[in-house]
């Protein structure tokens, strides 16, 4: 009763699976596995766009706040450490989880809503970038609790700046 269905990417193959979105019958070496079932290569392309709506100046945008953020946050923690090089650290990690919000905050305001991982990664790298003449100042000149105030404020940011850009609170 049933006809055979042929994959529509292979006209030769028969089978009994179809696009759960689109319906089209394909084969098992066409079709992708997704956390709803089984997609034809097109829908599942179509799908990962929608998540994906960067256009290239948001690279430079995200990547440029960061970064630019991250030099002035990393600066002021250096200042402050060489000020006052025991509580500078403590001090450290109460700014790096402000810097953070701030940083993720500036970017989302600017990017209004586009988003994609690669962005997110870029614009998190950016804080690392950023950061980079802090922390080259703090190996030669900040002795140890310089360097601990830099690792401090990367270790907070850099996680935290991503999860806030791609939507997770923490
Ligand atoms: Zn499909
Ligand atoms: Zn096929």
């Amino acid at each position: 009763m049933t006809e055979p269905l042929y994959c529509a990417n292979h006209p030769n193959r028969e089978t009994t699976l179809r696009c759960n979105r689109c319906e089209k019958p394909i084969c098992t070496s066409c079709a992708v596995h997704t956390p709803t079932g089984y997609r034809c290569q097109e829908c599942v392309n179509a799908q990962k766009k929608k998540f994906d709506t960067a256009e290239w100046h948001d690279y430079i945008i995200g990547v440029g706040i960061a970064s630019m953020l991250s030099l002035i946050a990393s600066i002021i923690i250096a200042i402050i450490v060489s000020i006052i090089p025991f509580f500078g650290w403590i001090i450290a990690a109460g700014l790096a989880g402000g810097a953070a919000s701030l940083i993720s905050k500036s970017v989302k305001r600017f990017l209004g809503g586009r988003r994609s991982k690669k962005l997110f990664v870029l614009s998190t790298a950016g804080v690392v970038f950023g950061a980079l003449p802090a922390v080259i100042f703090a190996f030669i000149f900040g002795g140890l609790y310089g360097i601990l105030g830099q690792g401090i404020y990367l270790f907070i940011t850099v996680p935290a700046v991503y999860y806030y850009l791609s939507g997770f609170r923490l």
